[in-house]
């Protein structure tokens, strides 16, 4: 019965891996995509980058799925109210409320990755901007409300209503299912173009991690040259995040765990200097040096020696989705420095981040792996060990079993 809600609920057969229970076990899935819709963009998905965010997801990090047995298949079920609001809805609006309901009613069969690169297959009758051949992109979500303040002011990422990119309902009450499959259907809206001379495979990432960081170091300003930034752990969006900083001008110091990190992150990333968070003599040699800190850190930790290292009206701003961090006041107060957090930019401003990347020549680096390859894969980015994102090659290793 399930299968034939996932297998036939739309037209058009697609084929994918999904996640099952909280193993975050993939396994080769049979599901549909809606037709190609008038403002549609229909693409063959060729590649796709591996998030931190799908390991948190696939495990249940932020413990807000569950795995019962539904007769007919296995899904994902939300099962504390108070901890999605908390984690997810923040306020509790009536929008948030409806919101909740829908997520609530959610039976999901996960298929990760939002960080999609594909070539376009077929486009609707109204889409303007797109051709069938031309290379795009599809990062986290997949729709908003288009009227709410966020929405006007193209920060979609804020928007109360926006449908991101898997594990979520399609407002007509269909599954969104993410990029691990053969093909995607998206509004022309929230399709990013790749420009000419980035290669798809290390342009995927840009599309979650890319534009992770970029988005607060412009909001916050800190895209000014001669500022002397702190990138915080050195993994997908990190590694990203000390490119972006160079290349707006910054002087950049990576704080990381792994000092196996240090040569390739002064040889290869272009960073100014590198220091290793648990040695003591280390940080006490960047106390009260940094205008701003990108924290990427995927696992609780503390705050204090990150506060400490930040200037007088310092900036740290926390992208890495860890559910709470406990907060020392007394740094704030003293040097009236400021503690943020940032998600995901709007579909413009990722278009523009997409666009500077290939001015500047900022790419990520890349482990390409085959589509079997993926549950080893998320073990070692379990264990920080990627250098520094997977991108699966969809294209040539997605067999379709049927
Ligand atoms: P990643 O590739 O796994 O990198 C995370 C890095 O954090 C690791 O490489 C490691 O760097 C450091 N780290 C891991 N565990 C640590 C610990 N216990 N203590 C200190 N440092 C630790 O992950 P990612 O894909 O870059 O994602 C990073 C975080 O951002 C995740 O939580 C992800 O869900 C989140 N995220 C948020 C958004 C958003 O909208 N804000 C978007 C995408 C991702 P070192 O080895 O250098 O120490
Ligand atoms: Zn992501």
């Amino acid at each position: 019965m399930a299968a034939l809600q996932h297998e036939f609920e739309h037209p058009n057969k697609a084929f994918g891996w999904a996640a099952r229970d909280s193993t975050g076990f993939l396994s080769p899935f049979n599901f549909s995509r809606r037709e190609t819709g008038e403002k549609d963009v229909t693409l063959k998905i060729l590649y796709c980058g591996i998030c931190h965010t799908d390991l948190h997801l696939s495990r249940n990090d932020f413990g807000v799925s569950i795995y019962p047995l539904v007769p007919g298949y296995l899904s994902f079920l939300i099962h504390s109210i108070e901890k999605l609001k908390w984690i997810f809805l923040c306020s509790v609006s009536e929008i948030n409320n409806q919101r909740y309901q829908l997520l609530r009613k959610s039976l999901m069969i996960m298929i990760y990755r939002h960080e999609i690169v594909g070539e376009v297959t077929e486009v609707g009758s109204k889409v303007e901007k797109f051709k069938i051949g031309d290379k795009v992109g599809v990062g986290t979500m997949v729709d908003s409300c288009r009227s709410c303040q966020s929405c006007v002011d193209n920060l979609e990422s804020y928007c109360p209503k926006k449908i991101p990119t898997y594990g979520f309902k399609n407002v007509d009450g269909t599954t969104t299912y993410g990029g691990f499959s053969d093909t995607m259907v998206a509004h022309e809206d929230f399709v990013i173009r790749i420009p000419h001379g980035l290669p798809l495979d290390a342009a995927a990432p840009l599309l979650c991690a890319g534009i992770t960081v970029y988005s607060p170091l412009r909001y916050f300003g800190l895209d000014k040259p001669g500022l002397h930034l702190a990138v915080v752990g050195l993994g997908g969006l990190g590694h990203l995040a000390v490119k972006f900083a160079k290349a707006f001008g910054a002087k950049v110091t990576v704080v990381s765990t792994s000092p196996h990190k240090k040569k390739e992150a002064l040889e290869n990333l272009g960073a100014d200097s590198f220091v290793i968070s648990t040695d003591q003599d280390q940080m006490q040699g960047v106390i009260g040096t940094m205008d701003g800190i990108i924290d990427t850190i995927s696992a609780d930790h503390p705050l204090l020696h990150l506060l400490g290292m930040l200037k007088s009206h310092g900036k740290l701003v926390l992208v890495g989705a860890v559910a709470k961090l406990e907060l020392p006041v007394f740094p704030l107060i003293m040097g009236r420095k400021i503690v943020a957090g940032s998600s995901v930019g709007g579909l413009k401003e990722t278009q523009e981040m997409i666009d500077f990347a290939a001015h500047h020549n900022v790419k990520a680096d890349i482990e390409v792996i085959p589509v079997d390859y993926i549950n080893t894969a998320m073990d070692r980015l379990h264990k920080a060990d990627v250098k520094y994102r997977f991108v699966i090659d969809i294209g040539n290793t997605l067999k379709s079993s049927s």
